[in-house]
């Protein structure tokens, strides 16, 4: 037996994507009617900001269902969208190897086929987890397979309403001048906006000695430093182990709880039922689960806590919230739970925020959209004004209206990121949640294109030519 060369192998999984996609591709007629932009073009029957993993599946779905006037827009170069090759730093995904999602369904475009086309059913057997960079090369597959239109290096700078009529102004920033692109809807899949090192932090500290486990740098400049990280999530641990694997000195992890949580609700999350029907739910137990979500915590992954204890250097440090920061001049001086660490970097784990108000992007969508706050009050055992701050969105993704009447554009924005998992699902925003969101943001957009077009479909309906018989057929 001759295994067969990787290239001839992906070649023909491209084959089999094609015939799958013919397979399934009913309803095929056209039904979206192009609609003429203020600058004489047509405009886009959907704008998708971000071409991560769900810009890319959001893309290929609405292909699929014949919105075909689509625009695939990232501010990263082709190949570094999303977190996978830029700041994340675990060496396999979080979430188990079986996840589905981008696939939408077809066996051929699932990651499963990606990767046994290249290794086999052995090698597929064989693998744990999948690698971290293999997933960014199968999105990269996947795009281009698929050939989805994907303008890179344009970053939305501002969203709004085209006055009198249904469409959407979205101005960009790109290398070269501004650009603007008319949309009929839009799709904000722009993923892990929000992660900023805490102004106590940042100013406390010279500028190259602090950083963000969840921005991208190269730990190498980490290399022989005593290195401080806070916060206990998964990208803290990460943090810890890719600097000491690059040469730091020491990784002291300190965190403000007396233990890391051993409990993960969201891998038990992971069935159909909920991931389907979480949005089902009413907010008051929506609220709640979020609520005991954000409360107990979100630990590493085990192997992630077993690689940081198996690494020399690494230390943990529970009940160790930071009191007070300060720079000597040659170092960084914690203070924190009882102890004191001198530091040469630090690094913040602290999660991110969700506030559509610090986006300037966003402007016109805060000014009028619904936050959770504005809807629903929950019990005071239960306040949480992070969560508050969430945007209160309808079951396909869509924001809502803070006041009745006054921006019905709304309805044409859709979003899934991290603010969207109190709507949502937890999980939604994740891998493990894409096989049941995709679906339903796509619904989405599909529900506001045939809704604005409403009066069209009626004269459709009546004055077109729906023969079916022919004439002799009256006799
Ligand atoms: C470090 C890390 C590890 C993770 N690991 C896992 C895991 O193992 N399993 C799991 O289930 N989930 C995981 N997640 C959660 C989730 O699956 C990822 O965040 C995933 O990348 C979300 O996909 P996305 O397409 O929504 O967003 P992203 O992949 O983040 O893509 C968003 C894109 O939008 C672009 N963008 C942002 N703003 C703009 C703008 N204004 N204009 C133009 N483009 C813009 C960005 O450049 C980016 O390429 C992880 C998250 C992180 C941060």
């Amino acid at each position: 037996m001759h295994p067969i060369p990787r290239a001839s192998a992906l070649d023909d999984l491209r084959s089999r994507i094609r015939r799958e996609l013919e397979t399934l591709a009913y309803p095929t007629p056209a039904w979206v009617e192009p609609v003429a932009a203020p600058d004489g073009t047509v405009a886009l029957d959907c704008a998708v900001i971000g071409a991560g993993q769900y810009g890319l599946t959001l893309g290929a779905g609405l292909r699929r269902e014949r919105v075909e006037r689509i625009g695939i827009f990232d501010v990263a170069e082709p190949g570094r969208e999303g977190p996978w090759v830029t700041f994340a730093r675990m060496s396999m995904l979080r979430t188990p190897k079986t996840l589905t999602g981008p696939d939408l369904g077809l066996p051929s475009l699932s990651f499963r086929a990606w990767w046994e086309a290249q290794h086999g059913a052995d090698g597929w057997a064989a693998m744990f987890r999948i690698p971290r960079t293999s997933w960014m090369d199968y999105l990269n597959f996947y795009r281009e397979a698929l050939d989805l239109p994907v303008t890179n290096g344009w970053r939305l700078a501002s969203l709004e309403p085209v006055e009198g009529s249904q469409l959407l102004r979205l101005g960009f920033e790109t290398v070269a001048e501004p650009r603007t692109v008319f949309a009929r809807s839009c799709v904000l899949a722009t993923g892990a906006a929000g992660f900023s090192i805490p102004e106590w932090m940042a100013q406390a500290v010279p500028a190259d000695r602090v950083y963000h486990a969840n921005h991208a740098f190269d730990p190498a400049v980490l290399r022989g430093m005593r290195v401080g990280v806070l916060g206990a999530g998964a990208s803290g641990f990460d943090t810890a182990v890719a600097a000491l694997a690059a040469g730091a000195r020491s990784a002291d992890l300190c965190f403000r709880r007396p233990a890391l949580p051993l409990t993960n609700p969201r891998r038990w999350m992971e069935n159909a039922g909920y991931l389907a029907h979480y949005v089902d739910l009413p907010d008051a137990r929506k609220w709640a689960m979020m609520h005991r979500l954000l409360s107990i915590g979100q630990g590493p992954p085990k192997p992630t806590y077993d690689a940081a204890m198996a690494t020399p250097g690494f230390a943990l440090h529970p009940a160790t919230p930071w009191d007070s920061i300060c720079w000597s001049g040659s170092e960084i001086l914690v203070e924190g739970g009882g102890r004191r660490f001198a530091f040469d970097a630090v690094v913040a784990a602290t999660g991110m925020r969700v506030d559509l108000a610090e986006r300037p992007e966003m402007a016109a969508i805060a000014a009028e959209a619904a936050l959770w706050s504005d809807r629903y009050a929950p019990p005071p055992e239960e306040a949480n004004p992070a969560l508050g701050r969430f945007p209160y969105l309808d079951r396909l993704g869509a924001f809502t209206e803070r006041e009745a009447g006054r921006a019905p554009w709304l309805s044409r924005v859709l979003t899934i990121t991290r603010g969207a998992t109190l709507s949502l699902g937890p999980v939604s925003a994740s891998n493990s949640g894409m096989k049941y969101t995709a679906p339903r943001l796509i619904e989405g957009v599909k529900r506001c294109l045939f809704l604005d077009q409403e009066a069209a479909t009626w004269r459709e309906f009546i004055g077109g030519d729906h023969t079916e018989l022919p004439r002799e057929a009256v006799a």
